[in-house]
Order: structure tokens, then sequence, then C-alpha cells
């Protein structure tokens, strides 16, 4: 990776603006947008790639404008996708359209799935043009080291060696298992959610299955997100109950399946292995306060989200987008530590509410799911008032629905000043 910026001396010691801890979609996002506006970043990713277990694959149409705005669409559409126009959930076997992507006013009509590696891989190549931009795989943020109660930086666990970044701000993006967050002892609020999730990969079934979110029954839920080959699923099972699951075994385990998606029987087959099937355990948590002198918190690092409408990734790409757009000014300006911690205040009070609207959104699903397992939620065949409610409420709701989880709540743009070209922008240090 390119590093022209950085002052390395013998010591493992490197000086920048901003140092970003974690390169996932926020902290690689927030290093390309820091980057493309002239300013000096390094990013400490702890894997040596970007290519790891399914985090999900979602790129809603929020983040889809982004791509148009960094004017990546060329190379975006050039990666393998899925584009879903609409959102089906089939509940007690009967098919609901909840979600029509196709009635929002942007260009971006439709939830594009794609691994989310291919993504960041993207955003990191095109980060990577820039000389203000060091990422730094295999480095791994061990702890914050701060002067006169201000964060001026972090040690990194690299091959070489302990690293030591000094920079003016550092930014938490290392996820809901945030090392920087534990060492600010930043506490976190955590929202009780009833549920853990079985993540697995089975073939699509023989007989074509139309594009399908989910299938609820008082059998259970599961997932099933389209990609060109398979389904990736995900299977909805009380909070802690792995294990006994195990212990019933992988026949019972199909069989639940098959119970909840009858269409999904003779592809749950497939699973012979527990190998082939990962443990999410879902949570909910959000700090009360997201940064200290000289530190930050953004994505996950400040608010773990459910799975629930997969808005994760695009709450961690709007996050970095309001960062980078607040700080970018500042950065450019006469730049002070007071200057830095206002604007990293600012980017709390733009983001946490929509991230709380979002997870209360997202704890009243759990909760309905929570007593929908033991409870019929719709007939089948309907009866006449539930016929009703489809009829009529569904295509109220289809839209707003389209918005909320399209574009969450308070979608950002990123900033002129940070599109305009860095050669206009501040030598760098
Ligand atoms: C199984 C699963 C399925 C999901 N499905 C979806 C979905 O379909 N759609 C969706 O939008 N969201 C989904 N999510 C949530 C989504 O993955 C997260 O909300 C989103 O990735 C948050 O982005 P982030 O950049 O804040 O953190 P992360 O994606 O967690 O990235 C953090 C990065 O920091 C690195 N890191 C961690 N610790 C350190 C350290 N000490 N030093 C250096 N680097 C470090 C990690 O390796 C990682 O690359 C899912 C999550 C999981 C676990």
């Amino acid at each position: 990776m390119n590093q022209p910026n950085a002052d390395l001396t013998p010591g493992a010691a490197l000086k920048t603006r901003v140092c970003i801890a974690g390169g996932g979609p926020a902290g690689i996002m927030l290093g390309l947008l820091l980057s493309r506006a002239g300013i000096d970043v390094v990013v400490l990713e702890k894997h040596a790639d970007f290519f790891r277990d399914f985090r999900g694959d979602t790129v809603h149409p929020s983040t889809l404008n982004l791509i148009d705005q960094l004017g990546l669409r060329e190379a975006f559409d050039r990666i393998e996708q899925t584009l879903l126009p609409r959102l089906d959930a089939v509940v007690n076997g009967v098919r609901i359209h909840a979600i029509e992507f196709s009635s929002l006013p942007g260009p971006n009509r439709a939830i594009a799935l794609m691994p989310q590696w291919d993504l960041l891989k993207l955003l990191a190549d095109e980060a990577a043009r820039s000389p203000h931009f060091d990422l730094r795989m295999n480095a791994e943020v061990v702890d914050v080291v701060r002067s006169d109660g201000r964060v001026t930086g972090v040690l990194a666990r690299t091959a070489d060696g302990l690293l030591q970044v000094d920079a003016e701000l550092t930014v938490a993006a290392d996820g809901r298992d945030s090392t920087v967050r534990k060492a600010l002892k930043l506490p976190e609020r955590t929202f009780g959610v009833p549920v853990d999730v079985t993540w697995f990969r089975l073939d699509r079934p023989a007989e074509p299955l139309p594009d399908t979110l989910g299938y609820l029954s008082s059998s259970g839920f599961v997932i099933t997100i389209p990609r060109p080959d398979y389904l990736q699923c995900g299977l909805l099972i009380a909070k802690g109950s792995f294990a006994s699951l195990q212990n019933d075994g992988l026949e019972a385990f199909r069989e639940r399946i098959a119970r909840a998606a009858p269409r999904l029987k003779d592809v749950a087959q497939g699973l012979r292995e527990w190998d082939q099937i990962k443990l999410l355990s879902v949570q909910i948590s959000r700090l009360d306060t997201w940064s200290v002198p000289g530190a930050l918190c953004i994505g996950d690092a400040a608010h773990a989200m459910s799975p629930v409408f997969g808005v994760g990734i695009n709450y961690a790409v709007q996050d970095a987008v309001a960062t980078a757009n607040l700080l970018t000014p500042v950065f450019r300006g006469d730049v002070s530590p007071a200057s830095i911690d206002a604007a990293t205040r600012a980017v709390q009070q733009r983001r946490e509410r929509p991230t709380a609207l979002m997870q209360r959104i997202q704890r009243s699903v759990h909760r309905a799911l929570g007593k929908g397992a033991g409870v019929r939620l719709l007939h089948n065949p309907p009866t006449p008032v539930e016929r009703t409610v489809l009829r009529v409420v569904i295509p109220i709701i289809r839209p707003i629905a389209a918005r909320v989880v399209g574009y969450g709540f308070r979608p950002e743009t990123i900033s002129p000043a940070i599109m305009t070209d860095a050669r206009e922008a501040p030598a760098p240090n």
C-alpha cells in the first residue's frame, strides 16, 4: 500500500493528521474522502485482506448515490452483483410485496447485493490513487496514546513490531468489539435482543424462486438473500440457543429450515457440517458519547446495528460521510484541538438521532418476531380483515418502507469541498 505521506522513523513511529482504526465500510470510506480532500490519513486494518466471513452484502440506494457522486459507477458496475428493485416476504405461505425501491426519487432504485470485500476493495483502490492515503493491513490497534488528557494517536501491532501512529485525530472505525472504544472507556448502552442468527449458504432451488427477503411463520424465520449462484440464508434462533441446536443435530436443523421455508427443504440437505453454519450474536448498542478530546467513534464502534433491513453497512458509510464533511473545513482551515473536538461533537449531533430511530425500528421488529414465533401472524388463506389490510395498508406503507430502508434517516451527500480536486487542497504535511 502507498505510504508516501507518512514520516516513518526508525523507532516505528508514524505521523499523520487522521488515524483511522479499522478498514471496514466506515474506515475505508472515511479514508477515501479525507484523502480526496487532501488530508493525510492512515488506516490501520488488523486483517491481511478484506476477504472474511459473511458480514453483509447489501449496498443500499443511499450508498449507491455516494458511489455515483464519487464517480465510481463504472467500476462498481464491473463487479458482479444482483439488483433487487423490490423486497418480498412470505408470511405463513402468503407472499407480501413489502418494499418497492422503484418508487424512490433518485437514480438508484434498487438494493445492490455484492460481497462486502468487493465494495471495500473498490473504495480502497480508489483511495490508494491519492498520495494522502496510507492503508496498512496486518496492523492491529492495541491501545491509544494520550498526552495531557488528549488522545494523540494509537499503538498498533504489526509484522515488524509495535507501530506508534501520532495523529491530530484518531477515529475508531474498528467495529462492534472496538478496541479503541474500550481504551477510551466510553460507556456503551446495550439494548436486549432476544435472537441470534445462524448464517449459511444454500444452493438455489431447482425450481426458480422469486427474489424473497425472508420466510416467516410460526415455525421460524429464514432470511434468504439472493446471490447469483446461491442463497445467503439466516435462520433466527433464540439468543444463546446455538449450543443446544448443535446437540439436537444437523438433521433437526435442516428440518427446522424446511418447516419455516418449505421450498428450501431439498437444498437444505446441502448442509452437511456445522462448519458451514456461522453464528452471529445479534447486538444493538449505542454510545452516549461518541468522542473524547482527540478521538471519535463511528460506525459499529459507536452503534452496533442489528441485521434487520441490512442497514449496518450503509449507516457506517453515512457516518463516514458526515465525519469527512464536518472535518474537511477544519483541517483545511486554522486547525486547533478545540476546532477538531467541536467537529467530532457535531458528528454525534448529526448522526445520533438517525441511528437511534433506526435502532428503535429494529428493536420493534425483534420484539414482533419474538412474539410471532408462537402466534399466527397471518392466516393462510388470509381472513377478510387481513385481506383488506394487505390490499389497503401495504400499498401505503410500501413507498415509506422503501425510503426508510433504502435511504435510512438523514442520508448524507458528500460536500462539494471534498469533491474539489485534491491539487487545489493544501499540500501534505
Ligand atoms: C454476520 C453479519 C451479517 C450482517 N449483515 C448485514 C447486511 O446484510 N447488511 C448490512 O448493511 N449490514 C450487515 N451487518 C452489519 C454490518 O456488517 C456492520 O454494521 C458494518 O460492517 C459496520 O461497518 P464498520 O466499518 O463500522 O465496522 P466493521 O465492518 O465491523 O469493520 C471494522 C473493521 O475494523 C477491523 N478491526 C477490528 N478491530 C481492529 C483493531 N483493533 N485494529 C485494526 N483493525 C481492526 C476489522 O477487521 C474490520 O475490518 C452484518 C453483520 C454481521 C456480523
